[in-house]
């Protein structure tokens, strides 16, 4: 089955002024409702990292868990949690920052990934980019490098992704949307 762009599109489902007025939430749920779709970005983003080197997919929590798990199940790579803070046990390691609302923070277990591991970081969306620069900054702070970062989604306008490829880290999106 071919990706196709428009089908993919016509199943996300955008809600205006939520959850916050001037944000146009783009909800992916339906997408998991729609195998069709689900199958077709899946398969677009297993193409693109069957041959590469990478170690470890680390997702980001908590739709960012739903497309990584079906990476790292096709791709045979292992699937390392980034997450809310408090929700993770054990020893963890925290970054703070920025969201396109609000402000919060996201943990590794420290023994997630370790030097030598080259990391893709997955997320469903990029909106000011804050969220995968934290992932970043956690990885390389355990000593393994991010190779890339994906998302299903590019929110251009805000130029997270631009800010994330600016700190070195080239990205790698499906869709775009205009606008915040
Ligand atoms: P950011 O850190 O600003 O790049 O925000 C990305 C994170 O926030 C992702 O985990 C998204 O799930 C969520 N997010 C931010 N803005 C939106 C939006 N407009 N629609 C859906 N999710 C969003």
């Amino acid at each position: 089955m071919s990706y196709d762009e428009c089908y993919v599109k016509s199943v996300i489902r955008t809600i205006p002024d939520w959850p916050e007025p001037g944000v146009q939430f783009r909800d992916i749920t339906p997408l998991f409702k729609d195998p069709k779709a689900l199958r077709m970005i899946s398969d677009a983003f297993i193409q693109r990292y069957i041959d590469s080197d990478i170690t470890h997919i680390a997702s980001i929590d908590a739709r960012g868990f739903l497309i990584g798990s079906i990476m790292s199940y096709h791709l045979n790579i292992p699937l390392v949690l980034v997450r809310k803070r408090g929700k993770l046990p054990g020893k963890t390691i925290s970054q703070e920052y920025k969201l396109e609302y609000g402000t919060s923070a996201v943990e590794m277990q420290i023994d997630a990934v370790a030097k030598g591991d080259r990391v893709l970081i997955f997320d469903d969306l990029i909106a000011t980019g804050g969220t995968i620069l934290a992932a970043c900054n956690i990885v390389k702070e355990l000593g393994a490098t991010v190779s890339e970062a994906a998302a299903l989604i590019d929110l251009p306008d805000l130029q997270g992704s631009t800010k994330i490829q600016d700190a070195g880290v080239p990205v790698h999106t499906l869709l775009a949307y205009e606008g915040l």
